[in-house]
């Protein structure tokens, strides 16, 4: 079961201005269908709560041996903001039950949705994403004009996420939800790929950052789709496109399709998030991979899991009746038994 805080709607400018017409309001792929535009104060405070699990430190003493090179990886990618890993024992049978993360859901990389304040602030020009997603949807069936996710800005989450100890294929898979499902290597949340009736989440592309994340109208900052700049920063390989239109250029970074090996993050049912599956993806020693399932997962061995583990990739969508080159995180369900998710 999935604890989470109440999420309200991201109000895009181009569908604040359609819901002004038809007044009413479409809901989001966030998951309601409140107008409001204003942003919350966001979560509270991850680096002073007192009520956290880990206490603001790692302790990896008791993550189990095959998951401890991977999630040691929480501990080093984002050096700005706190991501912290530790255990739980809270059934108090004397072994730990769950894997937890915590994370205050700040990226340590640059976007415009940072204030101007902050460092990492960087503008970007959303009629860029005409661009990058042009293969997605083209510009005769994108209705609206790209812009950013209405007033929303990066704000501090405090996010725990608690994995099983010993996550398994669940018998009965469940539904992921419009929040946060998973959490990046730089501690960011995973949306799913869903965007509920009518709306189409191929609208809500043209509202992603220079990262490709965007945040939610209560600071919530995430990623739908294949993380491009944790990617590069990872040390995948990302190639820079640029097309020049009525004499504006416009620059945007893409995964090139060879990261399928690359970790990226988790689900909360504990199975890890690698990179899209390109043309070429096999395990290390070269051998061949299973088909992707439907949960956009299959089993093999990869770097961080060397006797072989269940493990999402990002995949293409295939939205819109388009070919796509957007790669989603997952379909709607997860493969194993989720654990759970609070944002304070
Ligand atoms: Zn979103
Ligand atoms: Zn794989």
């Amino acid at each position: 079961m999935i604890k989470k805080k109440q999420i309200k709607h991201t109000t895009y400018t181009f569908l604040l201005i359609l819901s002004l017409l038809l007044t009413s309001c479409k809901s989001s792929e966030d998951g309601s269908s409140s107008s409001s535009s204003s942003s919350s104060s966001g979560g509270a405070s991850c680096t002073t709560a007192t009520d956290t699990i880990c206490g603001q430190q790692n302790d990896l003493t008791n993550i189990p041996a095959a998951y401890k090179t991977a999630l040691t990886k929480y501990t080093t990618v984002n050096s700005t903001y706190l991501v912290n890993v530790c255990t739980q024992d809270s059934n108090n049978d004397g072994s730990p039950n769950y894997m937890v993360v915590e994370s205050s859901n700040r990226p340590e990389h640059k976007s415009v949705y940072w204030q101007a304040t902050n460092a990492l602030h960087e503008a970007f020009d959303f009629a860029t994403n005409l661009y990058k997603y042009a293969t997605t949807k083209t510009a005769s069936e994108y209705t609206g004009t790209p812009a950013s996710a209405g007033p929303n800005m990066i704000l501090e989450q405090c996010i725990t996420m608690k994995m099983p100890i010993s996550p398994g294929e669940a018998s009965s898979k469940s539904a992921t939800e419009f929040s946060t499902m998973g959490l990046s290597l730089n501690g960011i949340s995973f949306f799913n790929e869903n965007a509920k009736p009518p709306d189409q989440i191929t609208d809500e592309l043209f509202t992603f950052d220079q990262c490709s994340g965007h945040p939610q109208n209560e600071g919530n900052y995430h990623y739908h789709v294949d993380p491009v700049c944790l990617v590069r920063d990872l040390g995948g390989d990302v190639v820079t496109k640029s097309t020049t239109v009525e004499g504006t250029t416009y620059s945007w970074i893409e995964d090139n399709g060879t990261n399928g090996g690359l970790l990226l993050g988790f689900l909360l049912d504990g199975f890890p998030v690698y990179g899209p599956v390109g043309d070429n993806h096999t395990t290390d020693n070269g051998s061949s991979t299973p088909s992707i399932d439907s949960y956009n997962g299959h089993t093999h061995v990869t770097t961080e899991f060397e006797s072989g583990i269940y493990h999402y990739h990002v995949k293409s969508a295939n939205i819109g009746g388009t070919s796509s080159t957007v790669f989603w995180i997952t379909n709607e369900k997860f493969y194993g038994n989720p654990g759970t998710i609070v944002i304070r």
